[in-house]
């Protein structure tokens, strides 16, 4: 059996994640999603077994302890938020690669228990655009949008831990990056013999857009978001 590829998606929120990883299910087959269990209430229109599984804490305590999950994590000092296992297990099984949205704290963790993972890490293309962003989708009241931009302003500064960074601007171009970052990993993992420049054009253009998004090579694109959160900071 074919040990999955895990890819983890992770952003502040409002960066556009969730249409991200959507138009990449939509468009790269053999992927899995995983859907995290939480001991958070559901938000809106959000259902039990679609966006999360909502449980309570001794549940979620029963979980850690039978070892049901691949990583977990108190998200923002609140709640509880977990990866369960079958989910890479069904991967496994099926010969797909899976997926994760998850935090900086829980993709360290993946990490570390399976190094070929793939971590991506979505930055909005500034702080006025983020706030901007989260008053149009109209969800939150302002004390919740000021919380959330405080909260990305320091979960931002955790990309350097992420081996790509894919700045939002754009959400075609951003959606065309990920699918080309996963396509070009699934590709090297099943051809390891083989180089993409002796390949066609499609390979190779996977692999020259997954390149640019190399976190050293968005460096010098990534601070001048980042001094737009730590000026807002300093005001
Ligand atoms: P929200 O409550 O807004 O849906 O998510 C809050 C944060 O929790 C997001 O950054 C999201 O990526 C993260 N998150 C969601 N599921 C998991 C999970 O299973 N594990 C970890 N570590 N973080 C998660």
């Amino acid at each position: 059996m074919r040990e999955p590829t895990v890819f983890i998606v992770s952003a502040p929120s409002g960066s556009g994640k969730s249409t991200l990883v959507q138009r990449l299910l939509a468009t790269v087959s053999e992927l899995i999603f995983s859907i995290s269990y939480t001991t958070r209430r559901p938000r809106g229109q959000e259902r039990n077994g679609e966006h999360y599984f909502f449980i309570g804490r001794d549940q979620f305590r029963r979980m850690i302890q039978g070892e049901e999950l691949l990583e977990w994590a108190e998200v923002f000092g609140q709640d509880l938020y977990g990866t369960a296992r079958r989910f890479y297990d069904e991967a496994r099984e099926r010969g797909y690669d899976l997926v994760l949205d998850i935090d900086v704290q829980g993709a360290a963790q993946v990490k570390q228990k399976l190094p070929w993972a793939r971590s991506i890490f979505i930055l909005p293309p500034s702080r006025r655009e983020l706030e901007e962003r989260l008053r149009r989708r109209g969800e939150d009241a302002e004390e919740v949008i000021q919380r959330r931009l405080q909260r990305a302003g320091r979960e931002i500064g955790g990309y350097s831990q992420y081996d790509y960074v894919i700045i939002n601007d754009d959400v075609d171009r951003a959606a065309e990056r990920l699918c080309a970052i996963v396509l070009a990993a699934r590709w090297e993992k099943r051809h390891p013999e083989r180089s993409p420049a002796g390949e066609g054009g499609e390979v190779q253009g996977w692999f020259a857009l997954a390149e640019a998004c190399r976190t050293e090579a968005v460096e010098p694109r990534v601070a001048p978001v980042l001094r737009t959160f730590l000026e807002a900071k300093s005001q």
